[in-house]
C-alpha cells in the first residue's frame, strides 16, 4: 500500500528475536536485557502478521534478528513465509556463524536469498569486533551459501580505525565470488552512536581512484536503498547504503516488525504500533482457512495500515538530539 508520501510499503523486516551469539561492538557489545520468551511474538504470530501485510501489499520479507538463526523453528518459519498467498520473496539476514547447520534447510524452505555479516577477514579483528573468534566457521559458510548457488550478499559497516583499512580487500570478494559485497554506513542507533563509521560517499571517491572503470549497475539488485556499482569482469557487484551521507527516504518501502510485535514506522524514531494487545485478545482459531474473526483480522490490518501511515517523511540521522529510538539494533535488526 501508498503511505501518504505516495510511496509504495510492500517490504517487511522481520526481527525474530533479540538474542545473538555473537556481541558487535556497534550493536550488541554486552548482554543487554532480554525479552522473556512469553513476550516475543510466537511463530504462529509471526505468521497471522504478515498474512495480513500481504493482503495489503507487503510482498517481501526478510527475516532478522538479533540473530535468527538461534531461534529454534526459523527454518520452519521461512517454509511458512513463503507459502502466505502473494509473497514473492523471503530471505534473511545472518551473521553467518550457524549458517553451515542450516544452509540446506533453508535452501528446502525456499529462502530467496542471504545477507551474511562480515566487517573483517583477519581472525583476530573479527574477535575483536564480534566477541568471538569464529571468522573461519564464517568464511566456510560463505563459501557453502556462494557454492549452493543461493543469492549471497555480505553486509560490511566500516568503522574508522578499526577495519576502514580492508574496503579494498572485502570488497574484492565480489570480483572473485558471486556474490555482492555490500558497504552500509554506521546508523546512530543504540552503541552505534558513540561508533565513528566511514561515508559512503568516500569510499565511492576510493573506489573510483582504485578501479576507474567502476560503474554504476542499473539494474535493482535488492530491496531497497544500495546503490550498486560494478567492476567490469566481477562476478558480482558493491552495494553502497548510504544511510546517513545519501538519504533515500524518498523511495522507502519499508516497515519494520520487532520480536516484541511492535511495527516500526521509522529506524529513527521510537514511535511504534502495538500489534501483542490484539493478538494476544484475540487469538487465533484452529480454523484453518483463517485465523481468527473477521473483525480481529481487520483490527491487525488496520495497525498495519497505521503503522504505514505514520511514517514521517524523511529520518534526522545528521541531527542526533532528534533521533528518539533508544532501543538496540540487536532489538531492532538492522
Ligand atoms: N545478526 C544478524 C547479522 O548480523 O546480520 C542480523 C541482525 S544485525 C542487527 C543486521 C545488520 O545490522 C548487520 O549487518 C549489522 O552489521 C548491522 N548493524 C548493526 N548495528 C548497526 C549500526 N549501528 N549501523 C549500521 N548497521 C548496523
Ligand atoms: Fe548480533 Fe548481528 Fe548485532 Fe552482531 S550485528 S551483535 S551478529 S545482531
Amino acid at each position: 500500500m501508498k503511505d501518504r508520501y505516495n510511496r509504495t510499503i510492500d517490504y517487511m523486516r522481520i526481527s525474530i528475536t533479540d538474542r545473538c551469539n555473537l556481541r558487535c561492538t556497534y550493536c550488541m557489545p554486552q548482554d543487554i536485557s532480554l525479552t522473556s520468551m512469553e513476550n516475543i511474538l510466537t511463530y504462529e504470530e509471526i505468521i497471522r502478521i504478515c498474512t495480513n501485510a500481504a493482503e495489503l501489499g507487503i510482498t517481501r520479507f526478510k527475516v532478522t534478528g538479533g540473530e535468527p538463526l538461534v531461534r529454534k523453528g526459523c527454518v520452519t518459519l521461512i517454509r511458512e513465509l513463503k507459502r502466505i498467498p502473494g509473497v514473492e520473496q523471503v530471505t534473511m539476514t545472518t551473521n553467518g556463524v550457524l549458517l553451515g547447520r542450516y544452509l540446506e534447510e533453508l535452501i528446502q524452505a525456499g529462502i530467496d536469498g542471504i545477507n551474511i555479516s562480515l566487517d573483517t577477514l583477519d581472525a583476530g579483528r573479527y574477535e575483536k569486533i564480534t566477541g568471538k573468534n569464529v571468522l573461519p566457521d564464517v568464511m566456510e559458510n560463505i563459501e557453502q551459501a556462494v557454492a549452493s548457488g543461493v543469492r549471497v550478499k555480505l553486509n560490511t559497516v566500516l568503522q574508522s580505525g578499526v577495519n576502514e583499512d580492508e574496503w579494498e580487500s572485502i570488497a574484492l570478494l565480489a570480483g572473485k565470488k558471486q556474490l555482492d559485497v555490500r558497504f552500509i554506513e554506521m546508523m546512530p542507533i543504540g552503541f552505534g552512536k558513540n561508533c565513528r563509521g566511514i561515508s559512503g560517499r568516500e569510499l565511492l571517491e576510493r573506489m573510483k581512484t582504485r578501479w576507474p572503470d567502476i560503474e554504476e549497475a542499473a539494474d535493482i539488485h535488492g530491496n531497497g536503498p544500495a546503490v550498486y556499482y560494478h567492476v567490469p569482469g566481477w562476478k558480482g557487484s558493491i552495494g553502497l547504503i548510504n544511510a546517513i551521507h545519501g538519504k533515500f527516504c524518498a523511495s522507502c518501502n519499508r516497515i519494520r516488525l520487532t520480536s516484541r510485535g511492535k511495527l516500526k514506522p521509522c529506524l529513527c524514531f521510537g514511535d511504534t504500533v502495538d500489534l501483542m494487545p490484539i493478538l494476544r485478545s484475540r487469538p487465533a482459531t484452529e480454523k484453518s482457512d483463517s485465523f481468527g474473526d473477521i473483525e480481529s483480522e481487520d483490527m491487525i490490518r488496520r495497525a498495519i495500515a497505521e503503522a504505514i501511515a505514520e511514517k514521517p517523511a524523511q529520518h534526522c540521522f545528521e541531527q542526533k538530539d532528534h533521533i528518539t529510538e533508544e532501543s538496540q539494533m540487536v532489538s531492532i535488526g538492522g
